[in-house]
């Protein structure tokens, strides 16, 4: 899962990024409400997490402007202000939850997965491809029903061959995947997490196509 942070408060978002990448997640982080948008408007992620007191736009103006836009993309606002009002504000403008600060992590952890289950609500969010069935909410996996253990960064890589089958996935396009911005990359990561699967979910299910990328199912 992709998820954009909208933070300007360093310790804060540090401390989520950091949280929320132990969990699995690739974290972008923005700190003013100008690349907010931008980074909106040209990228698609799977939850953004938006704190409502930022520099260059508030950040209700971003969250009214996505919404404008049709993008239902769920957000979660991060604010301050506790006044009964901004939670209000917040939730008209188009949020899906909102969390004052200062939070637990545990709670924020907890309110994502209800908002990401919600928004899996249109039907049934479980991908399924061969033999090999992912819940994207409740990251699990079973092969022919039974449950597989994978790591949060081998689920990822999955969940992005699951998504598209028979699309062909370039190394370049897994990792970024993998990680959020900024992050290092370990150059065989990929091969590393591919060969994990395979082990795991039966040497055939992930093909290659030499020097082009991965997928899974049949090729499109
Ligand atoms: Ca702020």
């Amino acid at each position: 899962m992709r998820l954009l942070l909208v933070e300007d408060d360093r310790m804060i978002g540090e401390s989520v990024r950091a949280a929320l990448r132990q969990d699995g997640f690739a974290v972008d982080w923005v700190r003013d409400g100008r690349a907010a948008d931008e980074t909106l408007q040209s990228e698609r992620f799977d939850l953004v997490l938006l704190d409502l007191g930022l520099p260059q736009r508030d950040g209700l103006d971003v969250l009214r402007a996505l919404r404008a836009r049709q993008d239902a993309t769920p957000v979660i606002v991060l604010t301050a202000r506790d006044a009964l009002e901004d939670r209000v504000a917040g939730l008209d403008a188009g949020a899906d939850d909102y969390l004052v600060k200062p939070f637990e992590l545990d709670e924020l952890a907890a309110r994502m997965r209800a908002v990401l289950r919600r928004h899996g609500g249109r039907a049934d969010t479980a991908m399924e491809c061969d033999s090999v069935r992912l819940d994207p909410a409740t990251k699990q996996v079973t092969l022919r029903g039974e449950p597989v253990m994978l790591s949060a960064r081998e689920i990822a890589v999955l969940e992005a061959l699951m998504l598209r089958p028979g699309a062909i996935l370039s190394r370049a396009q897994l990792e970024d995947r993998l990680y959020g911005w900024g992050d290092e990359i370990e150059s065989n990561a990929v091969t590393v997490y591919i060969h994990q699967l395979r082990r795991k979910l039966g040497a055939d299910f992930i093909k290659n196509v030499r020097g082009v990328g991965y997928y899974v199912g049949r090729p499109a």
